[in-house]
């Protein structure tokens, strides 16, 4: 695996690559690997000739700075499992490569109403973050395919938005979640549970799967809403939003028990336990 620091040096060798007729993937991560990611490069090799990674922390899509501080770093860890996963390119920027004028008054994104539901509401100026920095990436990699997880559902809706602002030609892949045994989505924050939360955060997926199971019984989406909220916190949660959206807009929708609605939905939940803020989702 090659590592590069620096965008023009990366840009070059793509080039190389690409000239050379190979089809390329890209995984993009903020480090603490886990099963998860490495997924979405299995993936990337699979369907691609060149996979790059790139591992960054990025300050501009964290609203709150104790989470940036805290995010967990990994990267030798990180660079033994990209090694033994057969990843050809890691991309390891600082943030001045980045971000070299520094990150205030940065561009934004017209988001519409994507920005405000959900984790848009819960976070502001997130989802600016993530555009602002998968923008630079996309131009700095210029991949044929773009491999995301369908664990950060709206942020899927967001990139695939960006692609339709930059009118670029790349393709997104969402990749199914990868879970724990105990049904706990693999994410890098789980990294910070204590050993006691971690047992607690089952919840999570234990309050999807009833919302699934309830929403098939057709069940009003009050009386869900209750049991997964009641679910959540008897277990410790502090609940951001546990709601129920068109899979394809994200727009709020509600089921009841007399008419089964047959459009796609998606169960969404955010909850803190302690201070580390989990999120996850399941189509139902
Ligand atoms: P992150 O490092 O959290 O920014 O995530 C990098 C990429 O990995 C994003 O596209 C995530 O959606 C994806 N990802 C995170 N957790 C999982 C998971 N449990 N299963 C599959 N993909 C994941």
């Amino acid at each position: 695996m090659i590592i590069f620091k620096y965008a023009g040096a990366l840009a070059r060798y793509i080039h190389q690559q690409k000239n050379a007729g190979k089809q390329t993937g890209f995984v993009p991560t903020m480090g603490a690997l886990h099963d998860g990611h490495i997924a979405l490069i299995d993936r990337s090799k699979k369907d691609t000739d060149l996979t790059v990674c790139s591992i960054f922390v990025n300050p501009t899509q964290f609203n709150n700075p104790v989470d940036y501080q805290k995010y967990p770093n990994t990267i030798e860890k990180d660079i033994m499992k990209l090694e033994a996963a057969g990843c050809d390119v890691l991309f390891l920027p600082a943030i001045a490569e980045m971000y070299p004028n520094g990150t205030s008054g940065l561009e934004q994104y017209d988001l519409g109403y994507l920005e405000t539901l959900l984790e848009g509401k819960y976070r502001p100026g997130h989802f600016q973050g993530v555009c602002q920095v998968m923008n630079r990436l996309l131009t700095m990699v210029q991949p044929h395919l773009l491999f995301m997880g369908q664990k950060d559902y709206q942020q899927c809706m967001v990139v695939s938005r960006l692609l339709q602002l930059m009118q670029s030609s790349i393709t997104l892949i969402t990749c199914p979640t990868l879970r724990e045994p105990d049904g706990l989505a693999m994410s890098s924050r789980n990294l910070r549970l204590s050993p006691e939360d971690r047992h607690k955060a089952t919840a999570i997926y234990k309050s999807l799967t009833l919302i699934k199971e309830a929403y098939n019984q057709h069940i009003a989406w009050a009386v869900i809403k209750d049991k997964a909220t009641k679910l959540l916190t008897g277990a410790g949660f502090r609940i951001d939003y546990v709601e129920l959206a068109d899979a394809n807009t994200l727009e709020p929708a509600v089921a009841n028990a007399d008419s089964k609605d047959e459009q796609p939905r998606v169960a969404l939940i955010a909850a803190f336990l302690s201070d580390v803020r989990l999120i996850d989702n399941m189509l139902v």
